[in-house]
C-alpha cells in the first residue's frame, strides 16, 4: 500500500465524523443570476415565456434584447469577461446543430441538450475547452421541441453504452453534458418538465443526469416512473471543498441523493474527477462511509456508479489557468500519460501504474461496501 507519486500538493486533513449526513443545516444552494437576458426568438417559445415568468416571480429583472445575439458579456479583460459571463443567464433558442443527437458512450445513448454552461467555479471544470467563448449559462426555450425530437431516437443507440447490466433501462438520454441541472432547475424548470415527458412516456427509455447541487425539492413528488436516474457528482473533501466552489456541499448532494432515492428514483454516484492526492485511499474511504451511511435502510435501492480520473488536454488546461490562475489544481504534463482519442485528441491521465491501482481500490472497496451498486465504467 505504497503511496502513490502522483499527489496533488497541500495539506489535508480526514473528517471522519458522520454526523455531516443528518439533514443539512442551510438549504441546498440556489443560484442568483446578476443579469437574466431574453432573445426575442426565445420569446416566441412557450417555454421561453415560462422562464421569463418563473424568473420575473423570483423578483430578477429579465432584459429583453432586441436581437437574437448576445451582447455586452465582454469585460475590459478576461477576468473581468469570466465574471461577467459566469453571473449572466441567457434565455436562447437551442443552436439547430443540437437538434441532432450525439453519441455520449459510456455515459448513455444520445446526448441531449436543455442549457450550455453553468454558475458553479470547479477549477478542473470540464467545460473548459469543451465550450468556446465566454462562459456564460444559456438556457433553451424550445424545451417542448427537444423533448419531442427525442422519439426518432428510441430503440437506437450506441453498443458500447448498451452493456448487459444497462439493457433493461432502454434508449439512454444524458442531459447534463454541458449543464449542470439543477444549478439551474429553479430558474428554467426544465428538468422537472423533462422528468414529467419520461414518466410519462410509453417506451423503454432513461433520462439521465448529473449534478454537484443538492436542489431537490421539486422532484421528490414528481411522477418520474422511474424512468430517470439522477447521479451525484462527488469526490472527498480535500477535492470538493479546495476546487468545487460555487457548488452544494457534499453532505447536501448525498442529502438529496437519500431523498431521491426514498422517492423511488434510480440514483447514482459520479466519482469523478478521481485524483490521487496524499493519503487518497482515507480521503475517499471517508467519501465511502458517507456514501454508505446516506443509502443506507433506503428500500429497493437502484445504485450505480461512474468513475472518471482527472485528465487534461492542452485547451482545458490554458482555458482553466486562465480563469482560475492561482489554481493548486494538479496539471502536470511530466505526472501524466497521453492518451490519444479519435480526431488527433490527446488527454493527459495517470500513468498506468497509478490508474491500476485507483481503479483496484475503488472496484474493490464498492464490491465490499456497497453491494448492490453497479459499476457502470471506469475512465
Ligand atoms: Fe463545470 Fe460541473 Fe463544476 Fe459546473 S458543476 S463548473 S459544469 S465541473
Amino acid at each position: 500500500d505504497q503511496p502513490l507519486p502522483h499527489s496533488a500538493s497541500g495539506e489535508v486533513t480526514a473528517e471522519t465524523d458522520l454526523s455531516a449526513l443528518a439533514p443539512p443545516s442551510r438549504p441546498a444552494r440556489r443560484w442568483t443570476p446578476k443579469r437574466v437576458v431574453v432573445t426575442p426568438a426565445a420569446l416566441d417559445e412557450e417555454h421561453g415565456r415560462r422562464i421569463v415568468e418563473r424568473v420575473e416571480a423570483l423578483g430578477i429583472e429579465v432584459e429583453r434584447l432586441k436581437a437574437n445575439r448576445l451582447t455586452g458579456v465582454r469585460g475590459e479583460t478576461d477576468r473581468e469577461t469570466y465574471a461577467r459571463a459566469k453571473s449572466t443567464l441567457a434565455v436562447v433558442v437551442s443552436p439547430p446543430s443540437r437538434r441532432t443527437l450525439q453519441p455520449i458512450a459510456p455515459s448513455a445513448d444520445w446526448r441531449v441538450d436543455l442549457a450550455e454552461g453553468c454558475p458553479a467555479h470547479c477549477q478542473y471544470c470540464y467545460l473548459a475547452g469543451s465550450l468556446s467563448g465566454p462562459p456564460v449559462t444559456r438556457v433553451y426555450a424550445d424545451l417542448d421541441g427537444i423533448l419531442a425530437g427525442l422519439t426518432d431516437y428510441v430503440g437506437t443507440g450506441t453498443v458500447t453504452s448498451r452493456s448487459r447490466a444497462r439493457s433493461a433501462e432502454g434508449t439512454t438520454f444524458e442531459a447534463s453534458c454541458y449543464t449542470d441541472p439543477l444549478a439551474l432547475d429553479h430558474l428554467t424548470g426544465s428538468w422537472q418538465r423533462a422528468v414529467e415527458h419520461f414518466g410519462a412516456w410509453d417506451a423503454p427509455v432513461q433520462l439521465r443526469w448529473t449534478t454537484k447541487y443538492g436542489d431537490v425539492d421539486r422532484f421528490v413528488d414528481l411522477p418520474h416512473a422511474g424512468r430517470t436516474r439522477v447521479r451525484f457528482s462527488v469526490n472527498c473533501l480535500p477535492v470538493t471543498r479546495r476546487w468545487e466552489g460555487g457548488t452544494s456541499t457534499l453532505e447536501q448532494r448525498l442529502a438529496a441523493l437519500r431523498r431521491l432515492a426514498s422517492a423511488g428514483y434510480p440514483v447514482g454516484l459520479t466519482i469523478a474527477p478521481i485524483m490521487p492526492l496524499d493519503g487518497w485511499r482515507e480521503h475517499y474511504g471517508h467519501l465511502l462511509d458517507l456514501v454508505e451511511a446516506a443509502v443506507a435502510e433506503v428500500p429497493d435501492l437502484d445504485l450505480t456508479a461512474e468513475l472518471i480520473t482527472h485528465r487534461f488536454t492542452a485547451s482545458s488546461k490554458e482555458v482553466l489557468l486562465g480563469w482560475y490562475p492561482r489554481t493548486t489544481l494538479e496539471m502536470d504534463e511530466a505526472r501524466r500519460s497521453v492518451k490519444r482519442g479519435r480526431f488527433g485528441t490527446s488527454k493527459h491521465v495517470y500513468p498506468k501504474e497509478v490508474m491500476g491501482e485507483l481503479r483496484r481500490w475503488f472496484e474493490d472497496q464498492l464490491a465490499q461496501r456497497l453491494p448492490q451498486c453497479r459499476v457502470l465504467y471506469w475512465t
